[in-house]
């Protein structure tokens, strides 16, 4: 008699065993460290929108490259504050195509 567990996730229909014995459901390999989602903080400043891009794990340079090519495509201000991105205005949904372009995951934070 075969026991059914199609319903459960760690269920492997190749190797029919909870959990998997043959590796065709093995995790998948945990992101490399430092690849967790950036953060967009929205934040009021004098009534103003602005967005902090925060947890980036860029250096510097990388942060004023990134800035430029944000503020580019969002024609704002902005600057590079404490290892953060601040950008004048809510842009978030350009910021996260900019970001998912590079294939960078990020998250929103805040109202
Ligand atoms: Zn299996």
């Amino acid at each position: 008699m075969e026991l059914s567990y199609s319903t459960d996730p760690n269920w492997c229909s190749r190797c029919k065993h909870l959990p998997c014995r043959c590796g065709a459901l093995k995790k998948k390999p945990a992101p490399t460290a430092g690849s967790g989602p950036i953060k967009l903080r929205l934040e009021k400043k004098r009534g103003k929108a602005q967005i902090i891009v925060c947890e980036t794990g860029m250096n510097d340079a990388q942060l004023k490259e990134l800035l430029k090519q944000i503020q580019a495509a969002c024609g704002t201000g902005g600057c590079v504050k404490d290892g953060n991105l601040e950008i004048q205005g809510d842009h978030r949904e350009k910021i996260e195509q900019i970001l998912a372009a590079r294939g960078l995951k990020s998250k929103r934070s805040g109202g």
